[in-house]
């Protein structure tokens, strides 16, 4: 299980990216939201799907395994 966060601001494409909480592209906290402990980066992506639209996974921190 791992910490997910969200960035609030989206990206160029329009995106907001989900990121790991140890991921180096991530965001400074303050401008990401806490999502939670997570087993896949989907099930964040879903979490994130509650308030936000448009989202994304981190092509670094996400990728499939
Ligand atoms: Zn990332």
């Amino acid at each position: 299980m791992t910490i997910y966060y969200v960035n609030k601001k989206p990206e160029k494409t329009g995106e907001h990216l989900v990121h790991k909480k140890e991921c180096e592209h991530r965001p400074a906290y303050e401008n990401c939201d806490y999502l939670g402990y997570f087993a896949k980066p989907d099930e964040a992506v879903r979490q994130a799907e509650i308030f936000l639209e448009n989202i994304s996974s981190c092509e670094f921190c996400c990728k499939e395994e």
